[in-house]
């Protein structure tokens, strides 16, 4: 009991030294970390502007009954107030730039800064998408060279850009399959989906306007080639395969997948975000994949989730190009680049002007920075330290499926349920020695799972805190399981009511009553 009640003190001390920051401010919290809303004071502005030297207009003239009769009950506070405000904030936040972020198949690696001093150059930063083409020929060619490299990458034959996250680059891809069989005649009414798949995936099919039938796993974790051929028909329309699976297990079989599909008419989407553990290794225009989606904001390492925007290409081959969303990038005949907005066969915009071209330069610049070798190394890498942790922690934490694994690895927490902890309590402890949690309870063929990515980000020193945290987490839950169940001790909020915020969400902030 004593040496638990001490690793839990060093634990809470590691968790303090990663979260600094907020201990300094702690002192004056009661006060300070009032919402800005509550610090509102009538009369107070962040903004000063000149006197009016034009004449003023009636705005109702204009507008009509769209001019609002009152100001809304916005909160009044100082510059000052309003970036501490947010400042403050941003430090009760985790990021990759504070710690190991292992989220399973999300691919959450660090940005690396080369990226933004790119972004940052005036005349790319500056340009505006109305600018004409002679004009833009620069981000043209940024678009153009992207375009070439992911080509390249994935072994594919055309690609769009458009697309702002890798769901929505399924939902084109799939949008894509859908018009090319409506080609032909029929769209077809059902879209195959293994029990192994993103959630996601399912989604983009029912939002496609198609029938989710789903496919069962081997032992292995992969797909059922059996199964697979009693499904397909003249109905399918497509398998959406992510690959390398959810559980990091490579589809060994993929080539014989699409021949399945092929035979019967029906297409190969191929659910790229993993392509961390692919890239500069195979390429899915190689192994038989007919479209596909890529995370920019994953694999390529430009920022995730409230970091920015996301980006989600979708490549596909010859025969799915002329639905590609419109415009596309050409070369005119007098070898400058272009817009061509010409396309009747095209699925339309997903997309406005020509997706988000700050996360292309990123991309760009991250391929370029790192160079054929420098990718592959990166996937080694990725896939290396995936398999440290697998091999550091298989005597620790269940590991269901053996099959060998790639960039992730995903363990149950069977063992320590029998304890009464779940992956979940786990996931909330470790955040009390500094790191983000993994991915909790997904994907569901593991039942209680951990899934965890550590990417090529993380040193060996990195790893074994890491490491050593989970072991001594496992310890915790034979020794003090009570420790790990009312965990995080050493955040600013202790644990949510999980339940409650699924169930009764507070969405928006409302005015107390006066
Ligand atoms: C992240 C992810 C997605 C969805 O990408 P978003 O950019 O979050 O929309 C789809 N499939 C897999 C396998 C993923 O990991």
């Amino acid at each position: 009991m004593a040496t638990t009640v001490q690793d839990a003190q060093q634990a809470e001390d590691k968790g303090r030294k990663f979260a600094g920051i907020r201990t300094k401010v702690s002192s004056h919290l009661s006060q300070n970390e009032a919402l800005v809303f509550e610090k509102s004071s009538p009369g107070k502005k962040g903004y000063k502007l000149p006197t009016l030297d034009v004449p003023e207009v009636d705005a109702s003239a204009v507008l009509g009954g769209a001019v609002r009769k009152d100001a809304g009950c916005l909160p009044e506070l100082s510059e000052i107030e309003i970036i501490r405000h947010f400042t403050r904030l941003s430090t009760w936040n985790y990021a990759i730039d504070l710690g190991m972020y292992p989220l399973g198949s999300c691919t959450m690696k660090y940005n690396p800064r080369v990226n933004e001093f790119v972004s940052r150059i005036e005349g790319i930063a500056e340009a505006h998408p109305y600018q004409p083409e002679s004009l833009s020929q620069g981000a043209l060619k940024v678009i153009r060279q992207l375009q070439d490299c992911l080509l390249d990458i994935t072994g594919m034959d055309a690609i769009t850009l458009q697309p702002a996250a890798g769901a929505h680059g399924e939902f084109t891809g799939i949008l894509l399959v859908r018009a090319y069989h409506q080609s032909k005649g029929n769209p077809r009414r059902k879209i195959l989906i293994p029990d192994s798949a993103h959630g996601t995936n399912p989604a983009t099919a029912a939002q496609c306007g198609y029938e989710v039938q789903n496919l069962k796993s081997n032992a292995l974790g992969m797909v059922d080639l059996a199964a697979l051929e009693q499904m397909v028909d003249e109905d399918t329309a497509a398998l959406m395969l992510t690959n390398p699976s959810t559980i990091g297990v490579f589809e060994a079989e993929i080539h014989k997948v699409a021949e399945i599909l092929h035979a019967k008419g029906a297409l190969l989407y191929m659910d790229g975000a993993n392509m961390n553990a692919l890239v500069g290794k195979t390429r899915p225009g190689d192994f038989g994949v007919d479209v596909m989606h890529l995370n920019l904001h994953k694999t390529f390492s430009t920022p995730h989730g409230g970091g920015g925007p996301g980006s989600g290409p979708v490549a596909c081959k010859k025969m799915l190009e002329p639905f590609l969303p419109t415009p596309i990038v050409e070369k005119a005949p007098d070898g400058s680049l272009r817009f061509n907005y010409d396309r009747p066969q095209s699925v339309g915009r997903v997309r406005m002007f020509y997706g988000n071209f700050g996360m292309f330069v990123r991309a760009l610049a991250y391929i370029l920075a790192n160079g054929p070798d420098g990718l592959r190394q990166t996937t080694e890498d990725a896939v290396l330290n995936a398999n440290y942790i697998r091999k550091n922690l298989e005597d620790t934490l269940e590991l269901p499926f053996k099959t060998p694994t790639l960039h992730e690895v995903c363990f149950s927490d069977r063992r320590q349920a029998a304890k009464g902890i779940k992956t979940g309590d786990m996931a909330k402890r470790l955040i009390d020695y500094g790191f983000h949690p993994y991915t909790v309870s997904f994907p569901h063929i593991v039942s209680g799972a951990l899934m965890i990515e550590p990417t090529e980000s993380e040193s060996v020193e990195e790893l074994d805190l890491f490491i050593d945290a989970m072991k001594q987490i496992a310890r915790e839950a034979e020794e003090n399981p009570e420790l790990i169940l009312s965990a995080p001790h050493a955040t600013r909020i202790s644990r949510l009511d999980e339940v409650g915020a699924a169930r009764r969400p507070v969405l928006r902030w409302k005015p107390k009553a006066e």
